[in-house]
């Protein structure tokens, strides 16, 4: 997929936006919505979509939109470090294929690290289960 491409409103996270996906949420208001990443490169990774916005990328997002929005990827990302207390955090974003971008309805990624524990790569890994992960995120919830 290149950068520049019509938005498909039938993308994953636009199911889930719809309530046509289940996913495992942590926030959500009328600007945005965060959940679980079911194939998380370690526990607690978190995405956060914006909402009511057909953006593929960062590129595409309004500007009059994006300040409203990165509140809440900082938010989230705070819960995040709050609820699981890891060593570190990392937050990211992929545009495009050639950069790794999968799913394409704009996203950060927020990826808690602990030294002692590996983290998993991009794009592989397994899948978790609901079991696994809603603990987790009750940690995140409450957090916030
Ligand atoms: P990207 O590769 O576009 O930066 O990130 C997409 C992310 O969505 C990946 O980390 C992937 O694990 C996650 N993902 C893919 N399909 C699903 C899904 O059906 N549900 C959830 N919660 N996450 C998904």
């Amino acid at each position: 997929m290149t950068l520049h491409a019509a938005y498909d409103p039938d993308n994953i996270f636009a199911k889930i936006l719809r309530g046509d996906m289940p996913s495992l949420k942590v926030f959500e208001d009328d600007v945005a919505l965060a959940f679980m990443d079911v194939f998380p490169q370690s526990d607690g990774h978190t995405l956060v979509i914006p909402k009511g916005i057909e953006a593929r990328n960062f590129l595409d997002m309004p500007a009059d939109r994006l300040g409203s929005y990165m509140l809440r990827v900082q938010r989230v990302a705070k819960a995040v470090e709050w609820g699981l207390k890891p060593d570190g955090l990392r937050v990211m974003q992929f545009n495009g294929t050639p950069a790794g971008q999968t799913v394409f309805h704009l996203h950060f990624h927020i990826i808690p690290i602990w030294e002692s524990r590996e983290m998993g790569r991009h794009g592989t890994g397994t899948m978790a289960r609901p079991d696994e992960l809603a603990p987790i995120a009750a940690k995140i919830r409450a957090a916030i």
